[in-house]
This record gives C-alpha cells, sequence and structure tokens, in this order.
C-alpha cells in the first residue's frame, strides 16, 4: 500500500510499504477512504517529537471502511463504515472504566518510555512516535486498528466524510476544552490559537452557552474563520494588547473562561536533553508559551484555563503565583475521545455543526510532502488539508 512516511526532520515522503495486518483477535484493518494533516504532525515533520524512527508511517485523523476483522472482535464487521480515534484504549482497564480513555493503562506497548517522563503512561496514539506505542498512522491506504472493538464509531451511510472526519481528533478536542471551562450561560470565553483545534473550540463553546465567544491570534485567514464561521470577537495579537483589551471589552474583570489552542507541542515535547536543543534553536523560547501564560495573567478571579493542546515537557515561567492567588481551575489532557465521538456525531445528524467549515485543501495522499510544507507554513491560506488516500482528489 501507499503510505506517508517519516525519514527524518522535514523529510516526509510517500512510499510502498507492506499492508498491515491482524495482530491480536480484537483488531480490525480499515481501508482509509479520508485523512488529515493535524496541527501536531507538524512537530513531526520538524523533528521535535522523539522517539520517532526512519520509515514510521505519520497519521491519527482517518476514517474509512472495515475490510478485516479478527476473531475476538464482535463489535464491527466488514463493510462497516468507521471514524478511527488517534487514541487507542484497551476499553477494560481502570482508567477506561472511568471513560478517561486517553489514559489507558493497556495500550502503550513502549510504556517504560513514558513512564520514564511522566511517572505513568499514557493512552497510544496512531502515528505519533515510539514514546506512544509506535503504532503505524492513517496518512495511508490502510490501517490496523488495535482494540477496534473499543475506539471506531460506526458511522451511517449518506453523511459525506467531510462532516464526520473530524470526529477522529479535532472536534471532540476543541469540545472537550470548551467542556472544561465549565460554561455557564453567558459566560465570556476567550480561546488563544485559530487553527483547526481553536476553530472547533470556538464553536463548541457557542453549542455550551457561551454569551461570548473572543478569539486571539494573528494569521489573517484564520481570523477571519473565527469571525465569519465562529461568529467570535477577533484580536490580533501582534497589533493590540491582548490582556488590555481583554480587561477592558470584560468590564475591568477578564474573561470567564481562557482556552490555549495554540498547540505547544513543539515547546512543551521538550525532553531534559532537548531542552539545549530546542532553547538554541531559539524560535521556541518566545512566543508559543506567551499564550499560556497570558491566559492565566487574563483569566478572571476564579475562572477556569483549559488546555487542549498539547504539552510534553517542561515549561518556563508559567505564572503558577497568579494562578494560585486568583484562585484559577486548570483542566488538560489528550481528549477521552470515546466519551464524545457519538454524542457529537448526534449533533453533526442533528445539523448543530458541520466541522467540515475549516477545510481549505483537498489532495490525494501524493501530496502529502508538498501538503506538509505549506500547512506548515501557513502559505496559500492553509488551515486544513484532508486527503483521500484511494485515487485522485479534486484541487481544492
Ligand atoms: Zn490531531
Ligand atoms: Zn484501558
Amino acid at each position: 500500500m501507499k503510505a506517508v512516511v517519516w525519514h527524518g526532520t522535514n523529510d516526509v515522503r510517500v512510499e510502498k510499504v507492506p499492508d498491515p495486518k491482524i495482530i491480536n483477535g480484537r483488531d480490525a484493518i480499515v481501508r482509509i477512504t479520508m485523512t488529515a494533516i493535524c496541527g501536531s504532525d507538524l512537530h513531526l515533520l520538524d523533528g521535535y517529537i522523539p522517539t520517532m524512527q526512519t520509515g514510521d508511517i505519520l497519521g491519527h485523523e482517518f476514517m474509512g471502511e472495515v475490510v478485516e476483522v479478527g476473531p475476538e472482535n464482535s463489535k464491527l464487521k466488514v463493510g462497516d463504515r468507521v471514524v478511527v480515534p488517534f487514541t487507542i484504549a484497551c476499553g477494560r482497564c481502570f482508567f477506561c472504566d472511568k471513560q478517561l480513555w486517553s489514559l489507558c493503562d493497556n495500550s502503550n506497548p513502549n510504556a517504560w518510555m513514558a513512564e520514564k517522563l511522566y511517572g505513568y503512561t499514557t493512552s497510544g496514539l496512531f502515528g505519533y512516535s515510539h514514546m506512544t506505542g509506535g503504532y503505524a498512522g492513517g496518512q495511508a491506504q490502510y490501517a490496523r486498528v488495535p482494540f477496534a472493538d473499543v475506539g471506531p464509531l460506526k458511522i451511517p451511510d449518506g453523511i459525506p466524510d467531510e462532516k464526520v472526519l473530524f470526529l477522529s481528533d479535532i472536534f471532540p478536542t476543541g469540545y472537550m476544552a470548551a467542556e472544561n471551562c465549565d460554561i455557564q450561560p453567558g459566560d465570556v470565553i476567550a480561546i488563544w490559537g485559530c487553527g483547526p483545534v481553536g476553530q472547533m473550540a470556538i464553536k463548541s463553546a457557542w453549542l455550551l452557552g457561551a454569551g461570548r465567544v473572543i478569539a486571539i491570534d494573528s494569521v489573517p485567514e484564520r481570523l477571519r474563520m473565527a469571525a465569519d464561521q465562529g461568529k467570535a470577537e477577533v484580536l490580533n495579537f501582534e497589533d493590540e494588547d491582548v490582556f488590555e483589551r481583554l480587561r477592558s471589552m470584560t468590564g475591568g474583570r477578564g474573561p470567564d473562561a481562557c482556552i490555549d489552542a495554540v498547540g505547544m507541542e513543539a515547546h512543551g515535547a521538550t525532553l531534559d536533553a532537548y531542552i539545549d536543543k530546542v532553547k538554541a534553536a531559539a524560535f521556541l523560547a518566545t512566543d508559543r508559551p506567551s499564550a499560556l501564560r497570558q491566559a492565566i495573567h487574563a483569566c478572571r478571579k476564579g475562572g477556569v484555563v483549559s488546555v487542549p493542546g498539547v504539552y510534553g515537557g517542561f515549561l518556563d515561567k508559567i505564572p503558577f503565583g497568579a494562578a494560585f492567588q486568583k484562585g484559577l481551575t486548570m483542566k488538560m489532557g489528550q481528549t477521552h475521545m470515546m466519551k464524545y465521538m457519538k454524542p457529537l456525531l448526534d449533533r453533526i445528524q442533528r445539523g448543530e455543526i458541520d466541522p467540515s467549515f475549516v477545510i481549505t485543501h483537498r489532495l490525494s495522499l501524493e501530496d502529502a510532502p508538498n501538503a506538509y510544507k505549506t500547512f506548515r507554513d501557513k502559505k496559500d491560506q492553509c488551515i486544513k488539508v484532508v486527503m483521500k488516500p484511494h485515487g485522485r482528489a479534486t484541487v481544492h
């Protein structure tokens, strides 16, 4: 089959690789009909995430048709149409029982790597380094889905792929970020970062009863999308003093909740050994962590700071004193996907939201190497890329 394969920093290729096979009884093989590039994939491209190996298949946002099912999997049948969540969960452990799916104890075969860093491992992830299991990803024509009787969500016929693909990550991720804000009717929610997750968080904040949504970014097309599609009030942090503006917009009190959706994987993924290298590289030490600092600083007393962006390591100069003195609640973590996918599919079916509004580029798998660069460089007004791994795609 064809797949998007990582070969090193800034070296992503489309190659022929062996087809995946059933390994465990609960596995399924999915023929992928649509897949996407995520903002967090860029940190693999840029080489910031450790424990990647040459030959790793990328991608964690995908959907398709079940073509083979393991003997112990009684949930799926050949021919089922499914969206696959980016986290892998066993469905049977202490954490899965508590619906803390992204903290599953049994799905990361390389748990020892994560334990060294975090004390305990989180769940396995598709296409996201060996520290999270080394699972082959979904920017490919086929993928093996482990514990496929737990994660994949069946999709009824008649709904186009584009409408449901983002149930694999960014829609639940943006939604959980908003839910973590414990929104009361009329609350003011400020969201840093208007990439795909930020856009989903904006929509979700409205769905959950926000009274005002204020979106902060500097990329014109992202701000435009937040305003036009998301109906958010927008601030460009390059033009305005964000704290002062937020304070004056909220009668001197500050937003009730602040969401950091900038996506700081690149900064946060710094292992001990990586910190020096990253600091030397110099382009991570300023802007990106400033969003989290600003969110803590700007949040009203007793408010919530919600962090959907992925952190992996150690952060400098986070104003913990401000968080303590103002009595803030901070919530974060990888999305507990299986808790959200079905209810959010219901919302899509009821017509409350159509997540496909973020798509700016529709490409084929062969276009992946260029698409990664276009997305990374925010060129061509690129906000979200989807790809069809089989056959030619229409050009955007
Ligand atoms: Zn993603
Ligand atoms: Zn589990």
